[in-house]
């Protein structure tokens, strides 16, 4: 998946240390979708987790996107456990190519 550039970055809640993920290190996976007015609604998410470099801090985040209409980005859902976010990569998925149905899960 390669709709997000710019950077993610968190904050953690113990030392304030950031950190920082670059679009590149982003590991997406679509989650499925759902028929709506509009057409297909395309769901993904990131998942993972991470000790702070600094503090050891134990950080844990569900970042999803949500594709709608086709092309188009809709909405970004965090939930950070042990730190904030104070940075979102910026989404563009009009260049996706059309998705292949006969690989679909
Ligand atoms: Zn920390």
């Amino acid at each position: 998946m390669s709709f997000v550039n710019g950077t993610f970055s968190i904050v953690c809640h113990k030392c304030g240390k950031q950190t920082d993920f670059d679009s590149e290190e982003a590991d997406f996976e679509a989650t499925g979708g759902s028929e709506r007015q509009m057409g297909p609604e395309n769901g993904y998410s990131w998942e993972m987790t991470f000790d702070c470099d600094n503090c050891g801090n134990e950080i844990e985040f569900d970042y999803q996107v949500y594709e709608y209409p086709q092309g188009t980005f809709n909405l970004e859902d965090v939930k950070i456990t042990g730190a904030k976010a104070i940075n979102t990569f910026d989404y563009d998925f009009s260049d996706e190519p059309e998705p292949n149905e006969d690989d679909f899960e």
